[in-house]
């Protein structure tokens, strides 16, 4: 068996192909002699399979899909409170290029070209490698190669930058850019510069998508608020003007670039990339859009459709041992705050009393920190209540061995041993 998602791929690039509307950015030069008709898309899992279709080897210049990049460097290496003194977090509802503040005189996000050539501005350097160097550096590992550079587009766009330079000296008037504008425009330019190709956008996305921590090596490269904020600029911001139209039909964070490049990133799910390069009128690729709209609704990948939790934590429930005085509970699928309040409610039914309460997490596949703390609440009031708690955790995904009042866990790693002690 082959598994069908690459020809359902093909098939979504097949639909969309003769859709030709849009026009080339062609206010930097060298982007207006791309090829109109190429189109690629790829998926990322969020365990790093990467699936991919169409002109998916060309390389094209990432422009403004490095700003959610950029904006997690600084966030990493500066933390969030340092940033937020220098750039906001709200949606403009403008062009990504506008000339504007926010009222405390800051760019309003970190996804417009003021927040982004300030959040360049931010990368802290030591003066032996350039800031857009550093971020090279830190997107390729992020796409597990090495990336470069775009010599032509980014000489191409730093001799017509007129706008972006009037936006640094816009900042550095205000005082958000403490040193040399033109510097910093060059370098927010570069860091545009650098080439990519969908498989690459989708490995940096499952980073994203896997909370911080690269699925493909296992490394944590980001911490899990930073982008848990990234993302959520990108969702409230990443499409410009077009973010309240994004975000009802699509429903993922993304992020686009006039090269015709759009990321999205599905928490816990997906990260997908799409390559057209004729735009809208926001500076957003057309056949992009139309294709994230279609994965979304196809894939019920929209983030206000979130899966219900599973309606049964307790997978079976039954009493056991001399005159039944053993109750065991065993569980099964993922312990989040619905399911850790799901089962607590259940256990309140146990009557006080001295009986042994087995629960056997074997079958959980993930417990979330707030599952943790509830579960282990849960444990200290049944022990007050007099009973004696045993429990099986083979993978110790309970990841303590006392409670909060400091009694000890009894954890067994088989239901079957640990009932046969019992009798
Ligand atoms: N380098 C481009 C600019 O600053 C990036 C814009 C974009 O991709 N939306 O104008």
């Amino acid at each position: 068996m082959r598994t069908p998602v690459p020809d359902y791929l093909a098939h979504v690039l097949d639909d969309c192909d003769d859709h030709h509307i849009g026009q080339l950015a062609d206010y930097i030069p060298e982007l207006a002699q791309a090829n109109p008709n190429q189109l690629a898309l790829a998926i990322s899992t969020v365990d790093g399979e990467i699936y991919s279709v169409g002109d998916d080897e060309v390389e094209f210049t990432i422009q403004s899909m490095s700003k959610p990049f950029t904006y997690a460097y600084v966030l990493q290496h500066l933390g969030i409170e340092t940033v937020l003194n220098k750039v906001g977090v709200e949606p403009s509802g403008e062009a990504f290029n506008q000339i504007s503040l926010d009222k405390e005189n800051r760019p309003k996000n970190p996804m417009i070209n003021s927040g982004a050539i300030t959040t360049h501005s931010l990368i802290p350097t030591d003066g032996s490698q350039s800031s857009a160097e550093i971020l090279r550096a830190f997107m390729s590992e992020l796409a597990g190669r090495e990336l470069h550079f775009d010599e032509q587009v980014y000489a191409s766009e730093i001799k017509t930058a007129y706008r972006n330079l009037s936006i640094g000296y816009m900042l550095r008037t205000v005082g958000i850019l403490e040193t040399d504008p033109v510097h910093i425009v060059n370098g927010y330019i570069r860091q545009c510069s650098i080439r990519v190709t969908v498989k690459d956008l989708v490995r940096m996305g499952s980073v994203l998508a896997n909370g911080g921590v690269d699925p493909k090596t296992g490394k944590r490269l980001l911490n899990r608020e930073v982008v848990r904020q990234v993302l959520s600029v990108m969702m409230s911001c990443g499409m410009y003007d077009a973010a309240g139209d994004w975000l009802t039909t699509v429903g993922i964070p993304a992020k686009s670039g006039v090269a015709g490049g759009i990321l999205g990133v599905l928490p816990g799910q997906v990260g997908i990339a799409v390559f057209s390069p004729k735009l809208d009128e926001h500076g957003n690729s057309v056949r992009g859009i139309d294709i994230m709209e279609r994965l979304s609704r196809d894939m019920g990948l929209h983030l206000m459709e979130a899966a219900p939790s599973a309606q049964t934590i307790v997978q079976s429930h039954y009493l056991t041992g001399v005159d039944d005085s053993i109750s065991v509970y065993v569980l099964r699928g993922v312990l989040k705050f619905t399911e850790a309040e799901m089962l607590l409610r259940i256990l309140q039914n146990e009557p006080e009393g001295h009986s042994k309460i087995v629960i056997d997490l074997s079958k959980i596949s993930l417990i979330q920190d707030v599952g943790k703390r509830m579960f282990l609440e849960g444990i200290d009031r049944l022990i007050d209540d007099g009973h004696t708690l045993l429990l099986v955790d083979p993978e110790r995904r309970l990841d303590h061995s006392r409670t909060y009042k400091d009694r000890v866990l009894h954890v067994f790693e088989n239901l079957d041993e640990l009932l046969e002690q019992q009798h």
